[in-house]
């Protein structure tokens, strides 16, 4: 049975691949499909992250990468697929997917959303979480697949973080020292 797996992957982290990995057990055929949605602006573009997802998965046999736009169940009956893949990591996944699901089943009854909750280490995880520590150069190598790292880091090395402005109050009574009694007035 074919399942498809569709999401943003801005970028692929390894909660995501964790979930495609345990598809790929469950299915004879997982495909990623990256959808090209016009109200997101991603970092990657559609070609870039499915190049990253390709890169990611290369020790998986039965994974194909795709991308797609409008309704996601017109995609799956396209594709002649019974299963729409999804992960769960909290509670407030919880009621979003839920609705998604519901939906879905309205637009297309012989479409059927599987949940896969999420591993316990990949449950704080997002694509969001990973470009907010990376812009400010924080460590994201724990994060997404090696083979996605350089890419993030060379987007990131175009537009370093801005610095932190410090209200630190012993470098603001030291301000206050140097500056003269008739410009304190
Ligand atoms: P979308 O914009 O469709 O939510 P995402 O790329 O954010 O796209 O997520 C795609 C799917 O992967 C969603 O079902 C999401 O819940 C799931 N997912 C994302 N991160 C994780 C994770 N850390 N563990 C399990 N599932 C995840």
């Amino acid at each position: 049975m074919l399942a498809i797996y569709p999401g943003s992957f801005d970028p692929i982290t390894l909660g995501h691949l964790d979930v495609i990995e345990r598809g790929c057990r469950l299915f004879e055929k997982v495909v990623v499909a990256v959808l090209r949605n016009p109200n997101k602006a991603p970092l990657f573009t559609v070609a870039e992250r499915m190049e990253q997802i390709r890169r990611a998965t290369t020790h998986l046999t039965n994974v194909e990468v795709d991308s797609f736009d409008g309704l996601t169940v017109t995609y799956a009956k396209m594709r002649q697929a019974k299963v729409l893949l999804r992960g769960l990591r909290v509670l407030s996944d919880f009621e979003m997917e839920l609705q998604m699901a519901h939906t879905n089943k309205t637009l297309s009854d012989d479409v059927e959303t599987i949940f896969l909750a999420t591993s316990n280490e990949h449950s704080f995880l997002s694509s969001s979480l990973v470009k907010e520590i990376a812009k400010f150069g924080g460590p994201i190598d724990h994060l997404v697949p090696p083979s996605v790292l350089p890419d993030i880091y060379r987007c990131y090395a175009k537009t370093p973080p801005e610095p932190v402005l410090t209200t630190d109050s012993t470098q603001l009574l030291e301000l206050h020292k140097t500056v003269s009694p008739r410009e304190k007035v």
